[in-house]
């Protein structure tokens, strides 16, 4: 390991760890950064990331490591575990076949949550296992060569191949970043009068000592957008669409969305309501009304949703209507609030059908509607808080 100071390297990258339940995800992160094995079966709480600072090709690099805390048995990873992310690591369980088939979907999950040029590693874990294999090696082998992926066999228990995957996975995304950072100055050179050529010459990236966390994607669009914005630190704040163009359009597609969709919805809601049995005078309804009307909200809202997403996310309509609610990975400053408007409607129509069937009082809709916002607010933040109901309920929170 580095013996320089934790905070001093020249590179930060963010890499997620991902795959089925059990094939050893924690274990290769405890071994990796700890060297540290556990054979009790626990699933992990509470850990969010864990980091190691490396060599890689001279530079060094720290590595910061995010492990799931347990959703992947609900398929209920948020997609603030991939913002950021330029490498991940696929795992599956040599000796059971349905992790390894379960691959093509964590790698569908990558593809619509994480950013297109992300560096992807499949690690075929618990090779000490070979009496029990049911994945041959060859099987892990020609499915990576065919989606472009890295591939190894590991074994966090025998810390077989664990350096060397972390180590492939860095020096990749390491070769990927120079390379583009390159194409980006002999572009700046070639255009005179752009402002300040980019600067990455070898001594310039030894001095640097602060943090850079550079997004993949950011160094990735160096090369073909603006080659003024010039030093390789300040592009390692850019995003996918930071551009100010991005951001226009994204701003311009919010305000179109609130006025256009959410503005109509929120007129119809309330004539719908009184229509349906709403109330908002006394007597006051009784909380076992109020909790049993709520809980039926939950329950439908979670139901509408869920179907409604699979159904955009069906081969047609996720081509044509559901990809562009992905178009922007990770929303920016006043654009935050940006979500596509099939989302705003299925989240909306979702959210109000339950209201909408049992016609309730006034408080209990302010209830739900308070109760709604947490659940939002807590499903996408990013953290794990210990009072979060994804420890207790599959499938809480389980989408966006
Ligand atoms: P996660 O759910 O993917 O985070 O998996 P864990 O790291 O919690 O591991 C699940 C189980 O597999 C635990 O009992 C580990 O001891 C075991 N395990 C993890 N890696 C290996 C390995 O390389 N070899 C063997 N034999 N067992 C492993
Ligand atoms: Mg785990």
């Amino acid at each position: 390991m580095a013996n320089r100071l934790d905070n001093e390297y020249d590179y930060l990258f963010k890499i997620v760890l991902i795959g089925d339940s059990g094939v050893g995800k924690s274990n290769i992160l405890s071994r990796f950064t700890r060297n540290e094995f556990c054979l009790e079966s626990k699933s992990t709480i509470g850990v969010e990331f864990a980091t190691r600072t490396l060599q890689v090709e001279g530079k060094t690099v720290k590595a910061q490591i995010w492990d799931t805390a347990g959703q992947e048995r609900y398929r209920a990873i948020t997609s603030a575990y991939y913002r950021g992310a330029v490498g991940a690591l696929l795992v599956y369980d040599i000796t059971k076949r349905q992790t390894f088939e379960n691959v093509l979907r964590w790698l569908h999950e990558l593809r619509d949550h994480a950013d297109s040029n992300i560096v992807i590693m499949m690690a075929g874990n618990k090779s000490d296992l070979n009496h029990l294999r049911s994945v041959a090696d060859e099987d892990g082998r020609s499915l990576a060569e065919k989606e472009g992926l890295s591939f190894l066999e590991t074994s966090a228990l025998e810390a077989s191949n664990i350096e060397k995957a972390f180590q492939t996975i860095l020096s990749e995304i390491y070769h990927i970043i120079s390379k583009k950072a390159l194409a980006a100055q002999e572009a700046a050179g070639n255009l005179p009068g752009q402002g300040t050529a980019i600067n990455i010459s070898e001594s310039s990236v030894d001095n640097k000592k602060v943090c850079l966390f550079v997004p993949l994607v950011a160094s990735l669009s160096l090369s073909h957008r603006d080659p003024s914005m010039a030093s390789l630190v300040e592009s390692g704040w850019q995003t996918k669409n930071n551009t100010p163009a991005a951001q226009e359009k994204c701003i311009t597609r919010l305000l179109l969305y609130h006025f256009c969709v959410n503005l109509p919805l929120m007129m119809v809601s309330y004539p719908v309501f009184t229509a349906m049995g709403m109330r908002s005078s006394f007597p006051l309804p009784s909380w076992k009304e109020v909790s049993a009307q709520i809980l039926f909200y939950f329950i439908i809202e979670d139901f509408v949703f869920y179907w409604g997403h699979r159904i955009l996310h069906s081969k047609w309509l996720y081509k044509n209507v559901h990809s562009v609610h992905h178009e922007y990975a990770t929303p920016f400053g006043l654009t935050s609030e940006y979500a596509h408007p099939d989302k705003i409607l299925f989240l909306g129509f979702a959210t109000i059908v339950g209201p909408a069937l049992t016609g309730p009082h006034l408080i209990t809709l302010w209830l739900w509607m308070v109760l709604r916002v947490l659940e939002t607010v807590e499903a996408h933040c990013g953290y794990h808080f210990p009072w979060s109901l994804s420890d207790f309920l599959p499938l809480y929170g389980g989408f966006c």
